[in-house]
């Protein structure tokens, strides 16, 4: 079952895996950060990136993995409030730490 180049991120260029568009992520993304910080939950953001994977929660199209757009929202946090980055990680850790160590 080889991915068409379409199934393809836009950013990293993997194969989608975990396909969570970014509207859908930034929605469960925005209930943990309130815990936290509410002006800094209502900053995040999901931004419709198209393509041919179907977000297995909404359906919509969608082009960029969840690992990508994770990672960015958690350099967004990270510089403005540790302990929301902190649990922004234990909860959606698509393969950032690897990436961070
Ligand atoms: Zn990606
Ligand atoms: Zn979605």
């Amino acid at each position: 079952m080889a991915g068409s180049p379409f199934n393809r991120c836009v950013e990293c260029d993997d194969i989608i895996t975990n396909p969570l568009c970014s509207n859908c992520l930034a929605e469960r993304m925005v209930a943990t950060i309130r815990h936290h910080d509410v002006k800094l939950a209502d900053a995040i953001k999901g931004f419709k990136v198209d393509g041919e994977t179907k977000c297995i929660l909404c359906g919509e199209g969608m082009g960029l993995c969840a690992h990508c757009f994770s990672m960015d929202i958690y350099r967004f946090l990270a510089e403005r409030n540790t302990a929301a980055a902190e649990d922004f990680l234990s909860q959606f850790d698509f393969d950032l730490r690897k990436e961070l160590i």
